[in-house]
């Protein structure tokens, strides 16, 4: 395995671990998160990152970018990834998403160990913190109505306007806060906030909310009434997990003063040990011909534009499993594009190739004729049939071969035949020569037509002394070389064309609807022609299918005896001009 490229978070890590500047770091003053970590003990992680997803939605490709990046970073640095539940928000989370991106993240191989949390588990100590805060005079309630707050925040070119509440005492705060917590309250009626500066060119420190009143059931902490916002939560479950490098997208960027704002004071205030924590902003991943925001994918499922969050066609981690696509594809498409600090796109044509490498590596090679026409080898008996042997792998002869019935009757593609060739098409026409591939060599000697003048099938003579890995097959130069399949023996199964989702690189662009640039023919579903080993395939088994690309086994609806095949890729990328 390749030593992965360096980039400027790494350098950060490199530079922290030379300064020694985690060398002596040990639990807050609180219990970590994990049973075995003490206060005050040793923490013996050299670094640790977290994937801290929201439990509001399945996984996508952006995720991926993300969890890879967290667990290499750990794992390259002798570090400790956790996953983190981001359930600070009790409306939009489910456990039916804490289930799918717990499956999603120990596809793509991040390995948390025992290292699973939730933010909610922390709860009480957030409350304690806000505590802290207000009792330091850094916090206080602040009972205007939502409009009011807003009309007083200000612009980047205008300061703000302190709230009239600003000036509560300690003691009337802290009442306050505890009336809230205890359900004295309407949502709505008061909100904690954090006491920085009305009139800081950042508008994320004019004094931001850290509480809000919601009367709604959390899907794992019940009681609760009172929820803290995003940016007062995040950095707390960072810092109670021993967190060393908290890495999140760019738009976070202006975010991180009140981050280091918060764990400083909770520092001062005895409830935090230092080193604190500390953000790393890098580009998100944007990719062409798909949508990766959360609001468009719900869209697409709930009105069924696609079969559901594991439809092979969405760039959900469910939907890339279900497709075919690899973990392994993902990691190198991770490598490949790096990590950077400005924002690019990067087209899908990246993506695919790097699935494509991976499955040309790994996929063993089996024979499917997609759009089946008969060719009939007339000087071959009907009641005869032999064995052809087509090698597993071609770079890989330790695979081996495997057995390829061979008869009078065989499947072709429909497009192997043309009646009259066009200048440079080498395949079957009348009168000339072709090898089926790992089999003969045989002499086209025209073509069949049904009443409306379709071709029904083809005839072909068999050459003597032609057939594969025989002395004689070498005398015979032919230029086109064709697979097929034995009538008689091939399975006629469900196959699945999967394609790119949109059919522009950046669907909606504009104010476009992203629904108008859909692709109608990203999915499209055909009876093919197998060969016979296929039948006992198992769910996820990946080929390649000789000249068409690489398939996969359906998870869910392929079984034994009756196997249902999903396109992943085909073997060359057909998009780019
Ligand atoms: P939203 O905030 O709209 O609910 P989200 O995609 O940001 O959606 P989170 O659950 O907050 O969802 O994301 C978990 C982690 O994944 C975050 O650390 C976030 O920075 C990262 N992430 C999300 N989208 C991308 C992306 N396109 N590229 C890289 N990382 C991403
Ligand atoms: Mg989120
Ligand atoms: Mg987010």
């Amino acid at each position: 395995t390749a030593v992965p490229a360096t980039n400027f978070i790494r350098h950060i890590v490199e530079a922290d671990l030379a300064a020694g500047k985690y060398a002596s770091r040990r639990w807050s003053g609180k219990p970590g998160p994990g049973p075995q970590q003490q206060a005050g003990a040793p923490d013996p992680a050299r670094i640790r990152t977290r994937f801290p997803p929201e439990p509001n939605g399945y996984l996508h490709f952006g995720h991926a970018k993300s969890i890879l990046l967290n667990f290499d970073l750990a794992r390259d640095f002798g570090g400790i990834c956790h996953l983190r539940f981001d359930d600070t928000n009790p409306e939009k989370e489910e456990q039916e998403y804490v289930d799918a991106i717990i499956g999603a993240v120990q596809w793509l191989g991040g390995n948390y160990g025992e290292h699973l949390y939730h933010a909610s588990d922390y709860f009480d100590f957030m409350v304690e913190a806000a505590e802290c805060l207000i009792k330091q005079g850094h916090a206080y309630v602040d009972s205007q109505s939502a409009e009011d707050m807003r009309s007083q925040r200000g612009s980047f070119s205008k300061p703000g306007q302190d709230s009239p509440f600003r000036q509560r005492s300690a003691e009337e705060n802290l009442g306050l806060f505890r009336r809230m917590k205890a359900g004295e309250f309407v949502d709505g009626a008061h909100v904690l906030r954090a006491k920085i500066d009305m009139a800081s060119p950042n508008i994320n420190l004019r004094d931001p909310a850290i509480y809000r009143i919601r009367h709604a059931e959390h899907h794992r902490a019940t009681g609760w009434c009172i929820y803290p916002m995003y940016t007062f939560a995040h950095p707390i479950e960072d810092a109670l997990e021993n967190i060393t490098h908290s890495i999140c997208t760019l738009e976070f960027e202006d975010q991180r003063p009140f981050y280091d704002w918060l764990l400083e004071r909770l520092a001062e205030g005895g409830l935090l040990a230092k080193p604190l924590p500390q953000q790393i902003e890098f580009a998100r991943l944007n990719l062409t011909y798909v949508v990766l925001s959360k609001r468009k994918l719900i869209q697409l499922v709930e009105e069924k534009h696609v079969d559901g969050w594991d439809d092979p066609r969405l760039p959900t981690l469910v939907g890339a499993r279900r497709r075919g696509f690899t973990p392994e594809g993902f990691q190198l498409f991770a490598e490949r594009i790096g990590v950077s600090k400005s924002d690019s796109w990067i087209d899908m044509s990246v993506f695919e190739e790097c699935q494509r490498e991976v499955l040309n590596e790994t996929a063993p090679r089996r024979i499917a004729v997609l759009d089946p026409l008969k060719l009939i080898i007339d000087n071959y008996p009907a009641d005869q049939e032999e064995l052809c042997a087509a090698p597993n792998h071609p770079q890989k002869p330790e695979l081996g071969k495997r057995p390829v019935p061979f008869s009078r009757e065989l499947w072709i593609e429909r497009e192997d035949f043309v009646e009259a060739p066009s200048k440079g098409y080498f395949r079957l026409f009348p009168g000339n020569l072709v090898r089926l591939r790992y089999g003969f060599v045989v002499k086209c000697t025209g073509c069949d037509k049904d009443g409306n003048g379709n071709i029904s099938a083809v005839h072909a003579e068999l050459q003597p002394d032609s057939k594969s890995g025989t002395p004689g097959a070498d005398s015979y130069k032919v230029k086109g070389n064709i697979h097929w399949l034995s009538a008689r023996h091939s399975l006629a199964c469900e196959v699945r064309l999967y394609d790119r989702l949109f059919a522009v690189p950046n669907p909606g662009a504009g104010e476009r609807d992203f629904l108008l640039d859909l692709n109608p023919h990203a999915k499209t579903v055909i009876t093919a022609q197998l060969e016979p080993s296929l039948k006992n395939a198992k769910p996820e088994e990946r080929f390649q299918f000789e000249r068409h690309g690489y398939f996969v086994a359906d998870l869910i609806d392929s079984k034994s005896g009756t196997p249902v095949f999903n396109r992943a890729v085909t073997l060359k990328d057909s998009w780019s001009k």
